[in-house]
């Protein structure tokens, strides 16, 4: 699987382009979404270069995969979304490959919230 060094997070990562920036360790950046789909919008992304969950999931070494784990409850505590925080809930959204709608090719969840989101899928 080759990963494409200019995709728009590697440039991100770089810090070519910028972000606002929610959260970030040694492993993770998490930044507010450019178009939210919602109220809350937040992307979490790895720092390592894996293109999708079929990659991240075969080849990260497990402190990246544990710090990603932890930065997607960090940061919903953090926007106030999360259960510790009283918030009403989100969505997490990974979108892998064509059929999954993915347009970035740098793996990345979305976190979803702040209103009622509605079903999970509606196919046009
Ligand atoms: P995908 O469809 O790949 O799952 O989602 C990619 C997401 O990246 C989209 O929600 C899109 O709005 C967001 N996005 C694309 N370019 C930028 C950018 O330059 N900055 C930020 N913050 N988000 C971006």
């Amino acid at each position: 699987m080759s990963y494409d060094r200019n995709n728009i997070f590697a440039k991100i990562l770089r810090k070519e382009i910028p972000c606002d920036k929610i959260y970030e360790n040694d492993h993770v950046l998490a930044f507010k979404d450019i178009n939210p789909q919602a109220k809350i919008h937040v992307l979490v992304i790895p720092k390592g270069a894996y293109v999708n969950m079929d990659d991240f999931s075969q080849n990260a070494k497990n402190d990246e995969i544990v710090a990603l784990t932890r930065a997607l409850g960090e940061v919903t505590k953090i926007v106030g979304l999360s259960s510790y925080s009283e918030g009403k809930g989100y969505r997490y959204i990974g979108n892998n490959g064509p059929d999954g709608g993915q347009e970035v090719p740098h793996l990345h969840f979305h976190i979803i919230g702040g209103e009622p989101l509605g079903r999970m899928v509606s196919k046009k």
